[in-house]
């Protein structure tokens, strides 16, 4: 072996010391991006990552090509193509084309150029709410979808009867109440928001009543899932009582959620469906 070749020899192994930085792994079940370590550019997907028995991070595709420049690299005797961070210019690794399917292509980076983000997935928590007939309070929560609120389902609950049709729960014995239930994502939209819809939909003083529909489907409640949600529910009551907002106490129960019964089909995004506002809201 001549001096050059033992050269290159060496030069080929040095990046073996790079096999022990593996590159961090997000959480199971959990999904990260790779970026540049030093810009923070997102790099890679987790999920695009494969085992290419190099022992280095390996790819099959970038987040985008754009990310990611390309550049003839003929260094070490060799003909091969450099991956560096479009935005910041740091070395990468390089690019073969031995990857799998479908583009065939691996991008073999260097662990320290990488930084893992991890994408938490959202913890939604829930909330149940009656607030007179189920179809304007749905109307009313829906339209915080895509701000917070994930879901909002019409149904019965508060009862002592399992599986519950409309006609049962109309017929006031059930001790079921028309309720929403409610599935946010509490980093977006506070429960104490929701409670500031709640009593803003209807009129808590009016015991087992809104407007004309009369029973004790119809009262007024809060289902809390949580000893936080029911302090939360508590106070936000207290606090109305004592703005003399209405000249009546407040009635509205503060109880623990049970059994949550979803209404039939029909009754889901009730307006929606007939194209009409909601009516039996009162504000
Ligand atoms: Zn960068």
């Amino acid at each position: 072996m001549n001096i050059r070749v033992s050269a290159v020899v060496a030069l080929l192994l040095l990046p073996i010391a790079a096999f022990s930085v593996q590159c961090p792994l997000p959480p199971k079940g959990g999904k990260g991006i790779y970026q540049c370590a030093g810009c923070g550019t997102d790099l890679f997907r987790y999920d695009e990552k494969f085992e290419s028995g190099t022992g280095w991070p390996s790819f099959w595709q970038p987040v985008s090509e754009l990310n990611i420049k390309l550049l003839p690299d003929n260094s070490m005797g060799m003909h091969r193509v450099e991956a560096e961070c479009s935005r910041c210019g740091a070395h990468l690794g390089h690019v073969f084309d031995d990857g799998p399917p479908p583009t065939g292509k691996r991008y073999c980076i260097n662990a320290l150029a990488l930084r893992l983000a991890v994408k938490e997935k959202p913890k939604y928590e829930k909330a149940t709410f009656a607030a007179g007939c189920f179809w304007g309070v749905e109307a009313a929560f829906s339209e915080f979808i895509g701000k917070g609120v994930v879901s909002v389902t019409s149904g019965y609950t508060g009862g002592n009867f399992p599986d519950p049709t409309y006609k049962d729960v109309c017929s006031g014995k059930t001790g079921h109440a028309e309720a929403v239930e409610i599935v946010f994502d509490p980093k977006v939209v506070s429960y104490d928001k929701l409670l500031d819809v709640f009593w803003s939909i209807h009129d808590p003083t009016t015991p087992d009543r809104q407007g004309p529909d009369r029973g004790p489907q119809y009262r007024s409640a809060i289902f809390f899932y949580t000893p936080e949600e029911e302090k939360l529910a508590k106070e936000s009551k207290e606090r109305l009582d004592r703005s003399k907002k209405y000249k009546d106490k407040i009635v509205t129960e503060i109880v623990r959620a049970g059994e949550f019964y979803p209404a039939e089909e029909y009754h889901q995004q009730y307006y929606k469906k007939q194209g009409i506002k909601p009516a039996c809201r009162i504000k």
